[in-house]
């Protein structure tokens, strides 16, 4: 039996983005995953305790805070380690999150300043999986998880 994939929920069109949006991830591989039944989804962010809509938040330094100043960063490593539990659980063959989130970006985040900026970088539950051992990619690099899923599915 192939192995889970872990997923942003907001990738599988759940409403759980700060603006209470979604950003479905239309690709043809990723709904072939989907209707596999492959896919665990979870959202770091409200799993973390935080409400949908929310206030916009970036990484500055070792912190996450809002565009006012509102400390986040107990309730992103409550989510963080929420979705790490899940992966374990799961024994999940790797993960596709939402790039330049916060959370869940793969490749880029935004630079912390709220002014759209992105700089190259990690989200914070990205970072723990990483830590932790799983590859972690973004909705933007199907290609590479293509790629790994053919070696690991043998
Ligand atoms: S925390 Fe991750 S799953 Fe939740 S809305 Fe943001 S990008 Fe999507």
């Amino acid at each position: 039996m192939k192995r889970k994939i872990l997923v942003s929920a907001c990738l599988l069109g759940h409403k759980v983005r700060y603006d209470n949006g979604d950003v479905p991830c239309l690709d043809a591989r990723f709904l072939k995953w989907y209707e596999e039944g492959r896919l665990v989804s979870i959202c770091p962010e409200v799993t973390g305790g935080l409400p949908t809509p929310r206030p916009d938040a970036q990484i500055q330094g070792d912190r996450v805070v809002t565009g006012s100043g509102a400390d986040v960063t107990a309730e992103f490593e409550k989510g963080a380690r929420a979705t790490l539990e899940l992966a374990l659980k799961h024994d999940v063959a790797l993960a596709i999150l939402k790039q330049d989130s916060p959370s869940c970006g793969t490749l880029y985040i935004y630079d912390g300043t709220f002014t759209d900026n992105k700089i190259p970088g990690e989200g914070r539950t990205t970072a723990l999986l990483r830590r932790n051992g799983f590859k972690v990619y973004g909705e933007d690099q199907l290609d590479e998880v293509e790629r790994e899923l053919a070696l690991i599915d043998g």
